[in-house]
């Protein structure tokens, strides 16, 4: 449950902030309390101030009424824990983010520290990798939605500079942008430690900059992120309107690619629907290759599932992986957090995990999923996407303008609601289920050829899902 719990945290909060004041607690669970021990007063009363509740309603989100009480006490956990040999292979090169590996509640084995200060190390902030070393290519499940985009990073990482250069992915959120920056990161760092990889999610680097220039050292800021291997920019969508941020951006980003420096960035959307960002920039932001991911199929689902509870050493019954996955559709991160709530709770419970089990669980989760995609919703979403009339999903027309759309509908319908064929077919104007799913399959083989409705389709998914 601490575990669930702490990789939310881990999520929610700037791994600065993670990294400083969460990860040195370490727990126990002593009957229905939950203690957490803190090494010193001061961490106590920051983490009892900025984070206790956000705990608790974390806990209660994962537990229901069997979350346990949560208590805060100076000191450690009683029991001497035996570290995990694991350990011991983790141990970093100096320079690198803190301990991003080594997380030591993973053990329940808190590393004591003399001072707070001293494991934040003379190196300053930026220099640091960032690198999160546990989203490689081997824990990424490839499926015909990243197959692309997860192609293209291990060319990057083959031939860092010359490959693709940029690298842009995009895609809704949730589906491994930053997981496949990273672990192309990680890669080239493993084939040549030397290598200076700097990730950095957009908004920090604007932070950084502003500080640098507060502190008069820009100069020495440029030239830092101009001698870096590679350069992995998350979300540039947060550079929006933010002028000064884009012009030193555009001039770095020039700089390094003309040493063939290799650049990754991430976005939520297509560079060209990127708004406030500089056109010239944008247009550069195309001169590599622009990927996008899009949300996992099915199968893709049930085998990140698996692969997750496997990572995790949880027996998932394959049909409960198949119940979770066909009911959460639109982004790997609610997957995630869906079994990392199903394995909270069998633990808590030591109930066995039942299809019926995982209803219980997540029944808030699957709640809001179906309230969100109805027949009716995707009918009125299309029509306003594509600016026709809504009568028009159940009209007899069958010119292209109406149609195409018509078609679009019912694949979606299918998709991303557990309507039968036939039901489908019935809310769109009494038609057959042999005319949904001759428009299911058209508009699948449209998906792969024509780029337009590739894009289309993606949006409403997300517009439709999120
Ligand atoms: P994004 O940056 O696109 O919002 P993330 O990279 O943060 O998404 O992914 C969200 C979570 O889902 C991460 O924990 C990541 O490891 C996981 N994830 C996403 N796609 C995959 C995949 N194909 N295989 C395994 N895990 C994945
Ligand atoms: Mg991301």
């Amino acid at each position: 449950l601490w575990q669930a719990c702490l990789e939310t945290l881990q999520r929610e909060l700037p791994s600065q902030q993670y990294n400083m004041w969460v990860r040195p607690l370490q727990v126990q669970a002593i009957n229905q309390d939950l203690v957490l021990y803190a090494p010193n007063k001061f961490v106590l009363d920051w983490v009892r101030d900025k984070y206790a509740d956000r705990i608790n309603e974390l806990l209660k989100e994962m537990a229901g009424d069997k979350s346990p009480n949560l208590k805060m006490e100076v000191g450690s956990k009683p029991v001497a824990p035996i570290a995990n040999p694991k350990l011991e292979l983790g141990n970093k090169p100096q320079g690198q983010a803190v301990g991003q590996n080594n997380h030591p509640l993973n053990n329940g084995f808190a590393p004591q520290r003399s001072n707070n200060v001293a494991h934040l190390g003379q190196t300053p902030p930026s220099l640091r990798s960032n690198l999160r070393e546990n989203y490689t290519f081997d824990n990424f499940v490839e499926g015909k939605s990243n197959q692309l985009a997860r192609a293209a990073a291990t060319q990057v990482a083959d031939n860092p500079g010359t490959a693709f250069n940029p690298l842009f992915l995009y895609g809704s959120t949730g589906l491994g942008k930053t997981h496949l920056m990273h672990a192309v990161g990680n890669e080239i760092r493993e084939r040549n430690p030397d290598a200076k990889v700097v990730y950095m999610h957009s908004e920090r680097f604007v932070q950084d900059m502003v500080k640098a220039i507060q502190t008069n050292s820009i100069e020495e800021w440029k030239r830092h992120y101009r001698s870096v291997d590679a350069l992995l920019i998350d979300d540039i969508q947060f550079f929006a309107g933010k002028e000064r941020s884009q012009e030193e951006f555009f001039h770095t980003f020039n700089a390094l690619l003309e040493g063939n420096h290799q650049v990754i960035l991430t976005s939520d959307r297509y560079p060209k629907e990127i708004e406030g960002v500089e056109e010239r920039l944008k247009s550069r932001f195309g001169w590599g290759l622009t990927i996008i991911i899009e949300p996992p199929e099915l199968e893709t689902r049930v085998a990140i599932l698996m692969k997750k509870a496997q990572e995790s050493n949880f027996d998932l019954p394959h049909e409960v992986a198949f119940f979770i996955a066909k009911r959460l559709r639109s982004n790997v991160r609610d997957l995630e957090g869906a079994l990392n709530r199903v394995i909270a709770n069998a633990n808590f419970t030591g109930k066995a995990v039942t299809i019926d089990f995982a209803k219980e669980a997540l029944r808030d989760m699957l709640a809001l999923q179906e309230k969100l995609v109805t027949i009716d919703n995707i009918q009125k979403t299309v029509a306003e996407y594509y600016k026709i009339k809504l009568v028009d999903m159940s009209s007899k027309s069958r010119s292209r303008s109406v149609a195409r759309p018509r078609q679009i509908a019912m694949a979606l319908a299918k998709e991303l609601t557990n309507h039968s064929l036939p039901e489908i077919g019935a809310a769109f104007g009494g038609r057959d289920h042999t005319t949904v799913l001759h428009a299911c399959r058209k508009v699948n083989d449209l998906r792969e050829e024509n780029h337009d409705i590739k894009e289309d389709f993606s949006n409403l998914v997300r517009t439709l899902s999120s």
